[in-house]
């Protein structure tokens, strides 16, 4: 068995015998019949399998669940690797191994390509919709490109009269909400053309696809901003033929809370290396846990258990320690404190963000039910791998008038954190607050208060 075959396959393997220790914790030693249950399950040989269990008793009687928090490879998989006589330490940048020459990650799923065009295109269609149908966004009269003649731009009659525009309820449409006239596809549309302007679709109609070209977002490589979505693709594409990996990538998209709204099936682009060494990684193009399914249940999950958790020590005048969510999110996630596995919590960028929501009030929506957030905090929503509440009508309008005006760059390049707003006795349950936000760095002074 090679490192490489070793490292696809330990991952579930560590899971499973985690969970057998986890419920034979008194005497985690395998009876020959288990062993060969355990083999059957994990697909390892019994050298392994027996190295599996003296590093883990090795482990706890050294007391050491997780030592070093930094580590984004769990540390079975490197102690496996590390046992395994015939194979060779595998070096750091190999640790996204599994990517087999798809250089282009995508940045919200674990899904990988060989093409700078699949990549985007799969970023487009299944995450962040950057192109929308609008109804009639132009004239209701509009000039026939082949004939030159002036038609009606619902059904093509030539030389229209008002009461015939009227009679397609025109008025009606534009005066609605813009999300109701704003469709993610052409059969929607379409839909709607028969239904509200009784007519059909027309191939000029094609025109009305209409395009968000300005987004801001930032590179989490070099941490380098963009206003524009090509201007993204192009620089990370440029970053993947370099061989960098989704294991480098520090912070968030970097995108404002109104192209975070229209966002779908996004876990945190920091913990994405990680997952992939779950045995069932989150992919959006996986049919069977693709868009529509609650993909971030786990990370809703784990932050709705840690809130609890801090909720009932600030009750009792008792600070949490980093030490204390790690532990809490192992129990919540493997049943055991003392599972040696990594959870998010684990990834000193995720636990940092979770204290941020916290202390910015943003996830007592998650157990209360309430609608603390403001369209800036959204993308701190997705960042934690969690799906951003249920928006308000007026919030969905004016997201997608944002997006979709496309009459030059997009103000506000900077979500607007500040410490300042952060009450003190709302941060005080935390022992410690370590390090910046990353996405604070370089923040001009002037743009980082909020009102
Ligand atoms: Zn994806
Ligand atoms: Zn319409
Ligand atoms: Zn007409
Ligand atoms: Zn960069």
């Amino acid at each position: 068995m090679t490192a490489r075959h070793l490292l696809r396959h330990s991952p579930a393997a560590s899971e499973i015998l985690t969970k057998w220790t986890c419920e034979h914790r008194d005497s985690p030693y395998p009876t020959a019949a288990e062993k060969e249950t355990l083999r059957g399950l994990t697909g390892l040989n019994v050298r392994q399998l027996n190295t599996w269990f003296a590093n883990y008793r090795r482990r706890k009687q050294a007391g050491r669940p997780s030592k070093d928090t930094s580590a984004t490879t769990p540390q079975l998989v490197t102690d496996a690797i590390e046992n395994e006589p015939d194979t060779q330490a595998v070096p750091e940048q190999e640790t996204s191994l599994l990517l087999q020459g798809k250089k282009f990650q995508c940045t919200f799923c674990t899904d990988t390509f060989s093409t700078k065009y699949d990549w985007t295109r799969h970023e487009t269609s299944c995450h962040i919709p950057l192109k929308r149908y609008i109804c009639c966004p132009f004239s209701a009269v509009q000039q026939c490109a082949s004939t030159g003649n002036q038609i009606c731009a619902y059904c093509g009659l030539t030389s229209p009269t008002s009461e015939h525009i009227a009679s397609h309820n025109h008025d009606y449409c534009q005066s609605r909400e813009p999300n109701a006239r704003i469709f993610l596809r052409k059969d929607h549309l379409r839909q709607h053309l028969r239904s509200v302007h009784e007519c059909g679709m027309l191939p000029h109609m094609d025109d009305w696809l209409l395009e968000a070209a300005w987004v801001n977002s930032r590179c989490g490589f070099c941490g380098e901003r963009f206003t524009t979505w090509n201007e993204r693709n192009e620089h990370l594409a440029s970053h993947f033929r370099d061989g960098y990996h989704m294991g480098m990538w520090k912070g968030c998209r970097g995108f404002d809370g109104a192209v975070s709204a229209q966002v779908i099936a996004a876990m945190p682009p920091f913990l994405i290396d990680l997952e992939r060494l779950r045995p069932f990684p989150f992919s959006a193009s996986n049919a069977k846990r693709g868009p529509g399914l609650p993909q971030n249940r786990s990370w809703e999950f784990l932050v709705a258990g840690l809130h609890r958790l801090v909720k009932y020590r600030a009750s009792q005048s008792r600070p949490v320690s980093d030490q204390d969510l790690q532990d809490e999110a192992r129990l919540l996630t493997y049943g055991s404190s003392t599972a040696d596995i990594h959870t998010a919590a684990d990834n000193p960028e995720w636990l940092d963000l979770f204290k941020k929501a916290y202390s910015l009030g943003i996830l007592t929506c998650l157990t209360e039910g309430q609608e603390p957030y403001t369209a800036e905090d959204l993308e701190v929503y997705h960042d934690l791998g969690i799906a951003i509440p249920s928006l308000s009508q007026e919030q969905r309008t004016s997201a997608l008038l944002v997006l979709f005006q496309n009459d030059g760059p997009i103000p506000k390049a900077y979500r607007r954190f500040s410490a300042s707003r952060v009450p003190l006795q709302k941060a005080l349950p935390f022992e410690t607050i370590s390090g910046p936000w990353p996405d604070a760095v370089g923040v001009p002074k002037d743009t980082g208060s909020r009102a």
